[in-house]
């Protein structure tokens, strides 16, 4: 049964998920940050075999951003979706592209130490 759907800004690229996602987070790493322009991304890490890429653009186009992890993102306008590191049975979703994002709450924060002196993040514990 689909738990939760999402896609990109123009709807091109699309997805839902059976499962509940694990380990929401927010992250403030100058990697997140360069890609998506925004001084935090929050994520949420879901099995891979849940996942399916439902729209009319199909998979999204993925960039190599190290050696062992690619990002997702839109081809027509660059919404930025997930990340998936080599070998791994989970995939990073950006939460904020989930149709309600109010449903997965971040309970930690990672890279705090690149987070701009002004942003206040906060995370609710688990
Ligand atoms: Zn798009
Ligand atoms: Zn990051």
């Amino acid at each position: 049964m689909v738990q939760f759907t999402g896609g990109c800004l123009c709807g091109q690229i699309r997805y839902s998920q059976t499962a509940c996602p694990e380990y929401p987070h927010f992250c403030t790493c100058h990697m997140c940050q360069k890609w998506t322009g925004a001084p935090v991304v929050a994520w949420a890490d879901f099995p891979l075999d849940s996942l399916t890429w439902d729209g009319p653009g199909g998979e999204p186009t993925m960039y190599p951003s190290s050696e062992e992890t690619r990002r997702g993102f839109c081809p027509r306008c660059g919404g930025t979706l997930c990340a998936l590191d080599e070998g791994s049975t989970t995939i990073c979703m950006t939460v904020a592209t989930l149709d309600d994002p109010g449903a997965v709450a971040p309970t930690s924060h990672s890279f705090p130490e690149s987070a701009p002196a002004w942003l206040e993040v906060k995370s609710r514990p688990s």
